[in-house]
């Protein structure tokens, strides 16, 4: 765990430059407008440690797959958040040296991220090799307002005269440092340079996505604007240059603009001529203007999902810096794009649509956006359901049958180990949930005639090919499979996976009645679609009533899984400090063998299922289950406030938030070099409504049971719900809703 950034209710703020926390800080303070966005990478030269990251949303690339032993039924490749070229490069020589961090004597360093306006700050005196100092000031934000554009500002000053060379460019020649076989995935299509203006437009191999951009640079000394005076390009790189005698104390201003585009929205063939439209437009607007335009859009985000805390200043810039990051990632116009675990902020996890999307984003999304904003998570999955199908197919399931993949881009499968791209099946079950929840939370009962029955019936269809009649129990089980909690593999009968296999059938069965009922065209058009014999529905009723779950007399607990309580049951709290966390200090083998669970696995259910089990058998499942959980996932901690919270258990509640809440800032898991958690930052939203505000929907009203954790005066937060926007306040005095 770190400690280095300032605690601010609106500020991120790294004080002094320590290298060795460049990555971490560079992860931190990403910026981004859901259709692009980077990391906090300098705009100069920096020879130190740093991981570059610039990353368009859904341009990837199929990395192919790596492995030590091939199993059947494994993806070719894995599709890749593809590191894309580099808008805001610049070199600064003075007297011939560059301005660089790591070869400089940094004497003064700041970087802030100003959240509410969305800009991220740096400012810096260092003092190169040549003796010279420079004082630098810059701004960067990519445009919210419109989302093909980004820009800085750049003021430095230096301590004498001397002669200054500026290039700008753009860097296309990047790779990703994640890549199997150390490929370039880009190949140079058009450069330009000349003038002030630069453009790159590169093509990926294989997937042959295209990515343009383009700036407009311009510099000026003292009153005086200084042309750029000589270009060079090469394959994936555009530069232009100038050079100048700099005066001592003079403000040397750069200011670069850009426009970013890809094929996902223009034809190839139109990227060049809609870049120039898009370098026309931003070059007539002052960077001020821009960066006003800019900060408005934020505001308007922040006025529908921003989170008051009083009294808490450590709480309050954490959960703004989740809500932050959340709508930087996704902001819900496309229904091609998702939610990719480390979002725009790094390679890590590949793939941008893992399980996390449903289970854990979506309540945020639907409940701070318009309603379409959820629906398109939704649809992504309607649009993909062919795909899982033949994912399905591929693993030995027929007639309609669909597995969603694990990890995925296009809807194909990425993930390569077969104890969770076979075993993993329950993200099956969350897809289905999503709908539920999303027409629970929104009463779009039609979206199950468009789109929803037909996901279900594939869903609830692989289900009950999956599960097998059991002679020796009597009932259906199922074997082989890994649930939430990573840290068991290919067992039998994981409670939540049984669990979640049933309910989806119920709820396919649900689904199928009332479309029928209410949109009898649409019920025929989708049971030729899908081929559907409506004794299917009748085999799934009687599944469902003779599933096995695994259970406990003894403790009065469903068990996680067939054979749970043949092990060790050594409560985390007694493992040496040590050889936390497990994973990076314990074979696999004793991982699998040990009690202990990485996330909420049985409690997952009880979280999902809650009103379907009393508080007494919530209790003795959480005091059960969560002595054994030691939260080595980022999505452990937000089910487990929740849980807490709603047993009353409002010290452990708050200190699971706690951790949730600032996993990234204060880098709890020593990964955040890698980029940040941003699933499990929604979970950090849910903590606190959810969790602390006991926000539920049932029966088409918003319900709560708020506490306020000790050391808050109050809490408030804005809720979209059915078309209004309320206020929820929770202060010492009780819960108000304007
Ligand atoms: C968790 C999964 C999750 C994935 C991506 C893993 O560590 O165990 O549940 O889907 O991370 O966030």
């Amino acid at each position: 765990m770190k400690n280095y950034i300032k605690h601010h209710p609106w500020h991120i703020i790294e004080e002094g430059f320590d290298p060795k926390l460049n990555r971490i800080s560079e992860s931190i303070f990403s910026i981004g407008n859901g259709k692009f966005g980077q990391r906090a990478n300098f705009e100069e030269k920096y020879s130190g440690d740093s991981l570059q990251g610039n990353y368009v949303a859904g341009v990837y690339y199929p990395d192919k797959t790596r492995v030590g032993w091939w199993k059947n039924g494994y993806p070719e490749s894995f599709a890749k958040v593809l590191n894309a070229p580099n808008w805001m490069r610049i070199n600064i020589r003075i007297n011939g040296e560059s301005l660089n961090l790591a070869k400089a004597d940094v004497k003064k360093f700041s970087r802030t991220l100003d959240m509410q306006g969305g800009v991220l700050h740096r400012t810096f005196t260092a003092k190169l090799q040549n003796g010279i100092t420079a004082t630098a000031t810059v701004q960067r934000f990519c445009c919210l307002h419109q989302t093909r554009q980004a820009a800085f500002h750049y003021s430095l000053t230096l301590d004498q005269d001397a002669e200054v060379k500026i290039s700008s460019y753009i860097y296309g020649n990047v790779t990703n440092e994640d890549s199997n076989y150390n490929e370039k995935f880009w190949t140079g299509v058009n450069t330009k340079a000349g003038g002030n203006t630069c453009t790159v437009i590169t093509e990926t191999k294989k997937t042959a996505f295209q990515v343009g951009t383009s700036t407009v640079s311009t510099v000026s000394h003292g009153l005086k604007n200084i042309p750029f005076t000589s270009s060079d390009c090469n394959k994936k790189t555009a530069k232009i240059a100038t050079k100048f005698n700099a005066k001592k104390g003079e403000e040397i201003r750069i200011e670069k603009r850009a426009a970013i585009v890809s094929s996902l929205d223009i034809e190839p063939t139109h990227i060049e001529a809609t870049l120039y439209e898009e370098i026309e437009s931003i070059k007539h607007h002052s960077f001020e203007d821009l960066c006003s335009a800019h900060k408005a859009a934020w505001a308007a985000k922040w006025e529908e999902s921003d989170i008051i805390i009083d009294g808490d200043v450590s709480a309050q810039q954490a959960i703004r810096f989740n809500i932050f990051q959340l709508n930087c990632t996704y902001t819900g116009e496309d229904e091609r794009l998702n939610i990719g675990p480390k979002g725009f902020t790094g390679e890590k996890y590949g793939g941008s649509t893992y399980w996390d999307t449903e289970a854990y984003c979506l309540p945020f999304y639907q409940a701070t956006a318009d309603q379409e904003v959820a629906r398109n998570l939704l649809i992504y999955r309607y649009k993909h359901l062919q795909k899982a199908i033949e994912n399905a197919e591929k693993l030995g399931f027929s007639c309609g049958a669909a597995l969603y993949p694990m990890v995925t881009m296009n809807g194909e499968e990425c993930h390569n180990e077969w104890e969770i791209t076979f075993e993993e099946i329950h993200r099956n079950g969350a897809i289905a949930y999503a709908i539920f929840d999303y027409i629970n939370y929104t009463n779009d009962k039609k979206y199950l005639a468009e789109y929803g029955l037909e996901v279900l019936i594939g869903i609830a269809r692989f289900w009950s090919q999956r599960v097998n009649w059991s002679e020796n129990q009597q009932q259906y089980v199922m074997l082989g499979v890994t649930g939430p909690n990573e840290f068991e593999n290919n067992v039998n009968n994981n409670w939540y996976t049984n669990k979640m296999a049933a309910w989806c059938m119920d709820y396919g069965r649900e689904a199928l009645a009332w479309v029928k009922e209410h949109h009898a065209s649409e019920y025929t058009r989708i049971m030729e679609a899908t081929n559907f014999n409506e004794s299917e529905a009748t085999k799934w009723q009687e599944i469902s009533d003779n599933m096995y779950y695994p259970y406990s007399e003894e403790h009065g607990v469903f068990l996680q899984q067939d054979g749970f309580l043949d092990k060790e049951l050594i409560p985390v709290k007694d493992l040496a400090k040590s050889q936390r966390p497990i994973v990076e200090h314990w074979s696999w083998d004793r991982i699998l063998r040990s009690c202990y669970i990485k996330q909420a696995d049985t409690l997952q259910g009880f979280y999902f299922f809650e009103d379907e089990y009393t508080d007494e058998q919530h209790k003795k499942h959480y005091d059960f289950y969560e002595p054994l959980t030691v939260h080595e996932s980022s999505l452990s901690p937000c089910v487990h406030s929740i849980l807490a919270a709603k047993l009353g258990d409002e010290k452990r509640a708050y200190e699971f938030y706690l951790r949730t809440a600032r996993l990234d800032l204060d880098d709890y898991n020593n990964d955040t070099r890698d980029g940040l958690h941003i699933t499990s930052m929604a979970g950090t939203w849910m903590s606190i409504v959810k969790g602390f505000a006991g926000m539920r929907v049932r029966d088409g009203k918003m319900t709560f049971k708020p506490f306020l954790p000790d050391n808050w005066k109050s809490f408030s937060f804005k809720i979209l719900f059915r078309g209004d926007l309320k206020q929820v306040t929770v202060d010492k005095d009780g819960l108000s809703l304007k």
